[in-house]
Parts: structure tokens; sequence; C-alpha cells
């Protein structure tokens, strides 16, 4: 047993020990006798995605923040107890909440002006990337907390946040939320992102390059440091462990990581966007294969065959460097047309790769990798937009619900507590007012938000 692991099991002792306290000094005899708070939650119509059926009229019992029972109203209305909350949402759609598998909360990149960017350019750490991680870290827990609860009210339940918040940002951020301190979906933390030397830190100003690395990053260089990497984000207690793959990074160092994650029962997410990279990922055992544009027909077998999932990020899609730039950059016509022209090829191998996926039958989810500032939209509601663009690229309505419900939440390994609305799950639910399946853009209008059994907004409490 190592250290680490005597220390945390010792920690968990201790929590047991003070959680024990607490309930002794805070439960009286009111508090034990006050019943599980139980609602019954009703609407016209609830689709299950798994299985692409609609239950009409639906009722959702709730209890004690998890589903209890799902079924016709007057059936599951007869197991409530006496003096049930009921909310009623009319006509509406019931959904699971929605999932955003890949995001990064504590960052909200402003695209610079072109003269800034490029005197900033730095390799393949892009300027507006520096700008954010040379803030403070207090300052970027705070933005966090707003994004977060931005996501929440937007449908979002849960998210997986793949790096880029600092030593610490993500993990207290996601304590912050499960104690009730501030709003916010549910966040399954990588903290550190691991990389390899190449990438980054190129050119930074060398007295400051390590601090901004070590505050950022874990530097895989060798099979045992991609295993100290694991251990480090494994005492600050995290949910997911993110290594970005490129060129430099070998098999036997992220195959170290692999086993290094799964001995701690943490599922590893691997950010690879070459053809170079996915093979890396494919051969290492990784669990998920972040982005993957450049995925051959080969690979997409390969990781079918072998149970890797594909999260696709659909970010740049359908313009969306310019729609965020635009509102607050003057462009030069020379640059945004060559945007355009950029954009227009990107889309079209994007839809490419949506048909290939589509016909490979790997199994997929999505995620926003949101981190920009998109002017005129909350967090929210530039992360369901972007989830949405999988449509517009090709993939059928239910599909795109599915890789933001039951597929995310398989990927994430958290097929027993969220994505779907079933018995013994957390009572996380979304309504719209139309059918989704026909009008996918009513998504971008959730009406409805409840997580943990807790309404977070309801636009349809008139009803
Ligand atoms: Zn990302």
């Amino acid at each position: 047993m190592t250290q680490i692991r005597m220390f945390l099991r010792m920690r968990k002792r201790f929590t047991l020990f003070a959680a024990l306290v607490s309930f002794l000094l805070s439960a009286g005899p009111l508090a034990a006798q006050s019943p599980a708070p139980v609602t019954l939650v009703k609407a016209g119509r609830l689709l299950d995605p798994r299985t692409g059926t609609v239950l009409s009229p639906a009722a959702v019992l709730i209890e004690d923040g998890k589903i209890k029972e799902v079924g016709p109203p007057a059936r599951v209305q007869a197991h409530a107890p006496a003096g049930v909350k009921i909310i009623d949402l009319g006509s509406a759609t019931l959904l699971p909440g929605l999932i955003d598998s890949h995001t990064h909360l504590l960052l909200d990149v402003v695209v610079p002006p072109e003269e800034e960017s490029k005197r900033h350019e730095n390799g393949k750490f892009a300027p507006e990337l520096l700008l954010a991680i040379v803030e403070s870290p207090t300052k970027r827990a705070f933005l966090g907390a707003r994004m977060a609860r931005e996501d929440l009210e937007s449908g979002i339940t849960t998210v997986r946040n793949l790096g880029h918040s600092g030593i610490d940002g993500d993990t207290e951020l996601r304590d912050a939320i499960n104690a009730g301190r501030v709003p916010g979906p549910r966040i399954l933390a990588s903290a550190r992102k691991l990389i390899t030397r190449g990438e980054y830190v190129q050119n930074l100003n060398p007295a400051l390059a390590e601090s901004i690395l070590k505050q950022e990053f874990l530097l895989i260089d060798g099979p045992e440091s991609a295993r100290q990497a694991v251990r480090k984000n494994v005492f600050q207690n995290v949910d997911v462990i993110k290594v970005s793959a490129d060129e430099n990074l070998t098999v036997p160092e992220l195959a170290a990581a692999v086993e290094e994650a799964h001995r701690n029962h943490l599922k590893i997410a691997v950010h690879a966007i070459d053809k170079t990279a996915i093979q890396t990922a494919i051969d290492s055992g990784a669990d998920s294969i972040e982005h993957g544009n450049e995925a051959t027909d080969e690979q997409l077998k390969q990781m079918r065959d072998k149970g890797i999932f594909l999260d696709l990020t659909p970010t740049a899609y359908n313009h969306f460097l310019l729609k965020i730039m635009e509102p607050s950059i003057v462009l030069s016509p020379a640059s945004r047309s060559a945007r355009a022209i950029a954009d227009a090829s990107h889309d079209q191998l994007y839809d490419q790769l949506v048909q290939r996926v589509l016909k490979s039958r790997v199994k997929f989810a999505a995620g926003t990798d949101m981190c920009w500032f998109w002017p005129g939209k909350t967090c929210g509601q530039a992360s369901v937009t972007t989830l949405l663009n999988l449509h517009a690229a090709g993939v059928p309505a239910l599909d795109v619900i599915r890789a933001i419900t039951t597929n995310a939440a398989e990927m994430l390994g958290w097929q027993d507590r969220i994505g779907a609305i079933e018995a013994g799950k957390f009572a996380d639910l979304v309504a719209v007012s139309g059918d989704p399946l026909a009008d996918i853009t009513e998504l971008e209008r959730v009406r409805f938000v409840m997580k943990d059994g807790q309404v977070v907004r309801n636009d349809l409490a008139s009803h």
C-alpha cells in the first residue's frame, strides 16, 4: 500500500467519522421523524432516449432526490403518499437531464484581435489560451461557478470537465456544488491535464514557463512519470484522467497512464485529433477518444471492436469562430474570407466523419469543448447550441439526444445514476414545450430543469 493510498483511506475514515458526528449533533427527534421529500412530476410526454419510445401522458415519482417510479399518471399517483408535491408540466415533453461530456468550466476565452493574436503566437498553444491561464486561480474559480450555474439553467445537469482548471479548480467546484454552496451540474473532474513537453508551453517566458506548466498541466516524460502524474491526480480526488496525445506521446507512456488510472478505477479520456495520436490512444487502451476528427475507417472499426467511445466535439462547426469573433472584433476582409473558406472545408470533413461514424457503429457521445466566450449567450446556451451542431452535421435527432444522455452516461461509467428517467437514478430531468425529435432546437429552449429532485427552473409553472 502506498502512502497516498493510506492517506486516502485515513481521510475517508475521518470523513465518515465527521459525517457521523455531524449527524448525531443535528439529528434531533424532529429531524428523525420528517419524511423524505416526495414529488410527482406530470407531463404530456416522456421520451426514453434508449428506446426512442414516448410515454404519453407520463408521471415521475421522486423521493429523496431519486426517481422511484415512472409510468402513466394514474398508476404512479396511486403509489404516491398523501400530501405529495405535484408539479404539472402540462403538455411538455420530459427528457433526462443533458450531459456535456467534454467541457472546460474554468476557461472562458475571449478571442483577441488579429494583431494581438499574431504577437502572442506560440506554437501549438493558442494565444487566447495563454492569456487565460495567467489569470488568478481564484478569479477562475468564480468564473467556473458562474458557468456551472449557466450550464445547469440550460438543462445540462452533468458535465465532465477535462482540464484547464488549474490544480484543483474543478475538483473544488465539484465539491462546492455537491455541498450545496453554489448551484451547478454534477461534475466529473479531471484536475490537471497530462501532456508532453512538446505542447502548450513552447516559447513562454522561461522564468515563468515551469510555474505555469505546473499550475495547469502534469508533464509526461516516460512511462514512470505518466504513472506519477495519474497518482498526483488521484491524490487530488479526481473522477477521470485526461491526457492530451500528440506525436510526442508514446504507447508505453500512455499505456502506463491507462494502467494506473484503471488500477484506481478511473476512466481515461484521451484528446486525439490526428491519425497518429488516435492510434496511440487505441493501442494504449484509452476509454474514450476526445474529438477524433481525423479517425480513419479502420480506426473507427478498431474502436468499435475494443469498446472505445468516440466523444464527438462539433465545436467549430457552422462558423463557430466567426460567430464568437464578429460581435467584438473588426476582422479584415482578407481574414474573414480565409476563415469562411476554412470553416466550409472543416464542415465538409465533419459531415463525412459523422457519416463514417454512423456507418462504423462505434459508440459515440458528444461534448462541447466549450471554453469560449460567445457574446450574447450564456455558457449553457452556447453549449447546447454547440451540441446540436451534430444534427446539422447529419446525426439523426434521436442519436443526438442519446449522445448527450444515455450514451454519455455509459461513457462516463455513470449509467447506473444518470442519463435516463428510470427508477433508482438521480432525478435529473428537463422538459421542453414541443417534440425534440421533430425539432431538435427545442433543446435550446429548455423550459424546466430539475437536478437531484430540486427544481432549478420552471417556465411552465402556469400549468
Ligand atoms: Zn477540450
